[in-house]
């Protein structure tokens, strides 16, 4: 179906705020220390304290049995002990937003940790700069134990090629550390910028200050050498005044001159990239608040530069003046394709101040290099779609690239779950546990290495998800988000700090009930029930099931003969992939066993093509059974209006009741340790009497796509039922399940009339996903429907959104908590 997906939606400058902030939460990819895509040639350190930890060993949870499991300076050589340091090459500038350390337990034998540490990075290897956030403040809270994982955002994100952990120390105790640094990319190539610092704003006795605060080069006259508040990512307000979410002076978020100092009338800056590149545009982000003085620029000519004269023919645009609205904006200034590998630019005032707070290129490396560049060129993060269709010859090499990695994806999957067959289901059921480890770790890094891909394509808006009628189904063979690891959160009580403990997923280690092929030929057809990811779904009469069942497995109160079942059929042009993941499914069901859980009855899967047969829901699905439903008053006569009225009515209490049952499947699942991960109305079936059953352990659908944000080349996701974690970490548990219980029982309170957050777009959810990250009161809940009382409201569905995974309620809770809101 995807394949089918052409309606893509591209960045627009007029969205733009909002994208940056979105790519940067999703800049947050483990970059290999864990994976193992960082090779140890690339991690050394200054000195050892002996060779079972040497820097090799410095990977976060990577403790494997060979060494001590962690890197450990030998501090004693040390005069004041701050020199050492634990150093990565990542061989390509990244843009790093989060890091994570941890210590040394070699298995109990080992208590060492670095409590606090410094950063220092570099570009180019040789001139390195000391990381400090943005009050200054350079030594980094580290470990408490030697256990946990504890993650920091760097903020300012730092783009380097090089890192170092220097751990600090007080002498009292041995210090080891293991890294992992999280991030994506940076592919701009701009090693440095060279401007004039800010100037001074007295704006109504207020003091503005528009100087670079986060400069990491030289400042003497000029800032030169470094980067900093231009590359940082953030950009500013339409109001200078206001900045993002620190604390910081007015201003804070731009750098700004003004026009008396500069008695030529422009400002002049030289951007330094890291090789010779064609230049199709750079974008600058300029504040417009006219009224007070401040205008975009009138303005700018661009000199090239690539080897150590400046070209004569320079490249001038104009920008259209805009004397209506103060709107900060980003203006696209065209290079027409020029070759360089420094640009000069020069940005001549229209008004008395002029204010930037980013700039951005969007460049290819020099053509005749073109065949080296393959994995890098495309994934810039300032997309531009209308100087794409100049560049034809890019198109093309992106075209092909994601038809590469679309191959190695399926090559990927194919792999890992030929592995999952013969590692859990082949092998007897006490292997299992060791062996979903050692699966997790390569699902993990096998999301990791293909993690390149920056640019979001959002999900098609026209397929509305509220009350939507059925579509064709079809698989492109995408890998889908459950194939992250499986963690639990454990907070602490900085806001920017958590840690993460690996967590046993023992559920597959039960015992094995193997599914009994059932005679295909006595099956019947009778309607077509639905299309899903795989396939159709048929209602068809099974004839001699309860026989075949026998008396242990029938269907309870149900003696029908024929019995009348929903067969789920693999449709027969599905690809490799999509026929493993149906193949999953059966498995995972065939181990269920609880009264709201789908039950999978038989499969015919010796010949093509393969079916799983379940036991029939007549309600179908409950986001179109709810949809078609009205709300009954409270003081209407429940089984009057029943009767009269059938279907088309419902009460309060009968909508708590299916939400009861939901969570009387998902405490079964929780029981079993297993983490459903698509939790949502349109996932659970409805039979007779108000019966509701969880089903769809595919994870992934495509008939509600517009449920669904992919990130290209990695993910599907229902990011509007996912907890942030979920979406910014890709850590899925039992809390996360939790959290899309509340979103459930928010569509059921809302009979699934209208999508949650229906008023965000896919990039306001996320980026609301990073408010709930901040936790600076600026995150937006689901309203309180308007048949829930506020205690289910406050004491129910706010719990299941609680940032700290830890303070969300158990389904074990949440089911008693239903159950007494009857009573
Ligand atoms: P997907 O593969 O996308 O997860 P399914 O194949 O499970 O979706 O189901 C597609 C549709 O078929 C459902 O939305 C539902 O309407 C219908 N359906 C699936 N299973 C049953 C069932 N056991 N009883 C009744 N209807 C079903």
């Amino acid at each position: 179906m995807w394949k089918n997906f052409n309606h893509i939606a591209h960045m627009k400058d007029r969205v733009g705020h909002l994208c940056v902030c979105v790519l940067i939460e999703m800049c947050r990819y483990p970059l290999g220390m864990t994976g193992g895509q960082i090779q140890d040639e690339d991690i050394s350190a200054s000195s050892h304290w002996s060779e079972s930890t040497a820097a090799r060993f410095g990977r976060l949870d990577f403790d494997n049995g060979d060494g001590d499991g962690a890197w450990c300076p030998d501090i004693m050589s040390e005069a004041d002990g701050l020199k050492e340091y634990l150093q990565v090459d990542l061989r390509s500038l990244h843009f790093i937003t989060l890091v994570g350390t941890q210590g040394r337990h070699a298995d109990g034998m080992g208590n060492e940790f670095a409590q606090r540490y410094r950063i220092k990075y570099s570009r180019d290897g040789s001139s390195w700069v000391g990381w400090h956030d943005r009050k200054g403040r350079q030594i980094i809270e580290g470990n408490s134990n030697a256990y946990d994982v504890v993650l920091k955002d760097l903020e300012p994100p730092i783009i380097a090629r090089f890192v170092r952990f220097m751990p600090v120390t007080d002498h009292s105790m041995i210090v080891c550390m293991r890294v992992e640094l999280y991030g994506c990319e940076w592919l701009d190539g701009l090693m440095s910028y060279s401007i004039p610092d800010g100037h001074q704003m007295i704006y109504r006795g207020l003091d503005v200050f528009f100087n670079d605060s986060v400069y990491d080069g030289a400042s003497a006259e000029r800032l030169t050498k470094g980067l900093g508040q231009l590359t940082d990512g953030t950009w500013g307000l339409d109001d200078f005044l206001h900045s993002h979410s620190y604390n910081f002076w007015p201003g804070y978020d731009y750098v700004g001159w003004n026009n008396r100092s500069f008695p030529r009338g422009y400002v002049e800056m030289i951007f330094e990239f890291d090789h010779v590149r064609n230049f199709s545009s750079m974008k600058v982000h300029c504040n417009n608040m006219f009224s007070r003085g401040v205008r975009m620029f009138r303005q700018v000519t661009c000199y090239f530069r690539s080897g150590s004269e400046w070209e004569a023919d320079p490249v001038t645009f104009r920008p259209a003046v805009d004397r209506v609205s103060q709107s900060a904006r980003f203006i696209t200034v065209p290079l027409g394709d020029r070759t360089a590998s420094t640009i000069k630019c020069r940005f001549h005032f229209s008004d008395l101040w002029m204010l930037f707070s980013e700039v951005a290129f969007q460049s290819g490396k020099k053509k005749e290099k073109k065949k080296k560049r393959k994995a890098k060129i495309g994934c810039s993060l300032w997309d531009d779609p209308t100087h794409k269709v100049d560049d034809s010859n890019t198109r093309i090499l992106i075209g092909c690239l994601v038809a590469i990695i679309a191959i190695l994806l399926a090559i990927i999957v194919i792999i890992l779950w030929r592995q999952v067959w013969q590692k859990i289901f082949l092998s007897p059921p006490n292997a299992s546990v060791s062996c979903l480890k050692e699966i997790s770790e390569h699902l993990w890094r096998s999301a990791t290495a293909t993690r390149p891909m920056l640019r979001l394509f959002f999900s098609k808006k026209e397929s509305s998800t509220s009350c939507r009628a059925f579509a064709a189904g079809g698989s492109d063979g995408a890998p889908h988000y459950a194939e992250a690891d499986i963690i639990s959160l454990q907070e602490s009580s900085d806001s920017s700090t958590y840690s993460i403990t690996a967590v046993n997923m023992n559920f597959f280690a039960g015992t094995d009930s193997s599914m009994r092929e059932f005679p295909r030929h006595k099956l019947t057809f009778k309607e077509k029930l639905g299309e899903g990811q795989f396939g159709e779904v048929h209602l068809c009469e099974a004839e001699g099931m309860q026989d075949f069942l026998g008396e242990d497995l029938s269907i309870e109160g149900n003696n029908e003969s024929p019995l009348l079942v929903a067969v789920k059929t693999l449709r027969e042009d599905a690809n490799k992939n999509a026929r493993n993941d149906f193949l999953k499914e059966i498995r995972i069901m065939s181990r269920l066993r609880d009264p709201n859980i789908v039950r999978l009855l038989a499969v015919c899967v010796d010949t093509d093509p393969l079916c799983m047969i379940t036991e029939y829901m007549e309600n179908g699905d409950l986001n179109q059974f709810l949809c078609n439903l009205r709300l009954k008053a409270a003081d209407e006569d429940e089984i009057k209006q029943e009767e009269t009225e059938g279907k088309s009515m419902v009460s309060y209490t009968t909508l708590i009741g299916m939400a009861v049952q939901i969570a009387s499947g998902m405490k079964y699942l929780s029981s079993l340790n297993f983490v459903h991960r698509d939790l949502a109305t349109r996932n659970c079936l409805v039979g007779k009497k108000y019966t509701i059953k969880i089903a769809d352990f595919g994870m992934s659908r495509n008939l509600y796509r517009g449920d669904y944000y992919r990130i290209q080349g990695r993910a599907v996701l229902p990011i509007r039922w996912m907890s942030w974690e979920s979406i910014l970490l890709g850590k899925f548990t039992m809390a996360s399940d939790v959290w899309a219980f509340g979103v459930t029982l928010w569509e059921i309170l809302t009979l699934c009339k209208e999508q949650p957050y229906s008023q965000l777009s896919d990039e306001q959810v996320i980026e609301n996903t990073g408010e709930f990250f901040r936790e600076q009161g600026k995150q937006v809940y689901l309203p309180k429907p308007p048949c829930c009382p506020d205690r289910i409201y406050k004491d129910l569905m706010l719990s299941c959104w609680r940032r700290n995974a830890k303070q969300r309620p158990s389904f074990q809770e949440i089911h008693s908590q239903l159950l007494e809101s009857l009573a």
